[in-house]
């Protein structure tokens, strides 16, 4: 059976009957293509090429971008894939969110035309895939300090350093590399195709991840590669520049978040109301209803607080603080849902069969990645206060 979505207070009033549309197609997707066949991959930490390839079916491969066969779609609707993606499995979602959002992303927003019309209709078609390394072994939450240097060589430039963690790495044909200019101190963005071919190029998965397990990270190194400059992002040079794909991207992760706590309340409510302990169902215990309705609000506030937050950003209101409160609160609150929807389960709850624990596991990384919780708390404090508490 489709599942229908968990809606206390009717959100769903303010959604069109188109977008309401696409979130069905999503629904159906994960319900048919993601829950029965993701929990082996997350297992053997396997990428679900079978998955992820049917992805091309829904219409959503390039989000809010419009042009070269992208999706096209409102922000509601961008929200409500990464929802019902996350709702369904952490690395499925973030497969998505790594190519569609920020590699496509940062070739739609902040390439020119030609660059546009080299990579994005591939992408669109998932022919090719994308991935953006910006994290660095020794740069992590201070982004803006890559050590990952550029230098001018003729018609180009030559790459140095080294990227950690960097999502789809080993299984993109469009990496993006942040870097900056040796001499400007520019921060640019420096497109490699091909990159398992491309001399000086290393690129080794890490191993050992206990969340979206699914998807693939990798270590890259780059030890003199060189990039034509028809690769450089036409319209970069700051770090702010790029700034407005993290934003976007952290809008899709509260919504990811928020999709993952709704999963998981989901799957806890359907079972303690079938689950009898002590001759009755254990949904009629005042200690498992305390839990359903922490969970049950959370998932509320969570859903509620992203339906203001996609309006904001469509009317080009959204602020940097206003999309880390988002991201600060539903990736911090996501953590505590499912883990009180883990406890739900009991033993039952440990296995992977019956996708807890992995959507459990899957919100730390959540937690962690697109600015960690401190990274986010502190941007809003540094927006309410006009102070930076960085440094
Ligand atoms: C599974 C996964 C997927 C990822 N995918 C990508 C990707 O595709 N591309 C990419 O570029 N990156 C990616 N990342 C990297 C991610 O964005 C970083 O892990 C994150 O930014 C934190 O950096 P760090 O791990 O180096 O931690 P650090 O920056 O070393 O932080 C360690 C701790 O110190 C805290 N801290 C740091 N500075 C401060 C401060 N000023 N005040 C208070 N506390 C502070 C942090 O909040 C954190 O708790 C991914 C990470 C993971 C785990």
């Amino acid at each position: 059976m489709l599942y229908t979505g968990f809606d206390f207070y009717n959100c769903d009033m303010h959604f069109s009957d188109k977008q309401k549309v696409l979130r069905q197609e999503v629904r159906e997707f994960v319900d048919i293509e993601v829950l029965p066949k993701i929990n082996p991959y997350w297992e053997t930490a396997e990428f679900p090429w079978e998955i992820a390839r049917n992805m091309v079916d829904l219409p959503i491969i390039g989000g809010i971008l419009f042009d070269h066969g992208a999706a096209g779609l409102d922000f509601v609707e961008m929200g409500l894939v990464m929802y019902e993606l996350g709702k369904g499995d952490g690395s499925i979602s973030t497969f998505y969110g790594v190519h569609s959002g920020l590699a496509m992303g940062s070739i739609g927003l902040l390439g020119d035309e030609d660059q546009k019309a080299r990579w994005l209709p591939d992408m669109v078609k998932l022919e090719k895939i994308g991935a953006f390394g910006l994290t660095e072994p020794d740069v992590g939450s201070n982004a803006a300090q890559v050590k990952t240097w550029a230098r001018n060589d003729g018609n180009g430039v030559i790459l140095n350093g080294a990227k950690r963690w960097i999502g789809n790495a080993s299984i993109a044909d469009v990496l993006i590399i942040w870097a900056r200019d040796e001499d400007s101190g520019d921060f640019g963005g420096y497109v490699i195709e091909d990159p398992q071919q491309t001399e000086g190029v290393t690129i080794t998965d890490i191993w050992g991840k206990v969340g979206k397990r699914a998807v693939l990270n990798a270590d890259i190194t780059l030890d003199n590669v060189f990039v034509p400059a028809e690769n450089r992002l036409a319209y970069v040079n700051r770090f702010r520049d790029m700034a407005q794909v993290l934003g976007v991207g952290r809008y899709g992760v509260a919504w990811e978040a928020a999709g993952v706590a709704a999963g998981a309340f989901e799957l806890a409510l359907k079972y303690t109301k079938a689950r009898e302990q002590f001759g009755k169902p254990i949904a009629g215990f005042q200690l498992i209803q305390q839990k359903l309705v922490e969970m049950c609000t959370e998932v509320t506030l969570m859903q509620t607080l992203c339906l203001q937050l996609s309006h904001l950003i469509s009317q080009g209101l959204l602020t940097e603080g206003t999309v880390s409160m988002a991201k600060y609160n539903n990736a911090r609150k996501a953590r505590y849902v499912t883990q009180l929807a883990r406890e739900c389960l009991g033993g039952n709850g440990i296995v992977i069969d019956n996708h807890i624990a992995r959507l459990m596991l899957d919100a730390e990384i959540i937690y962690t990645y697109e600015g960690t919780n401190e990274v986010n708390l502190l941007l809003v404090g540094r927006e309410l206060t006009g102070l930076n508490a960085f440094v």
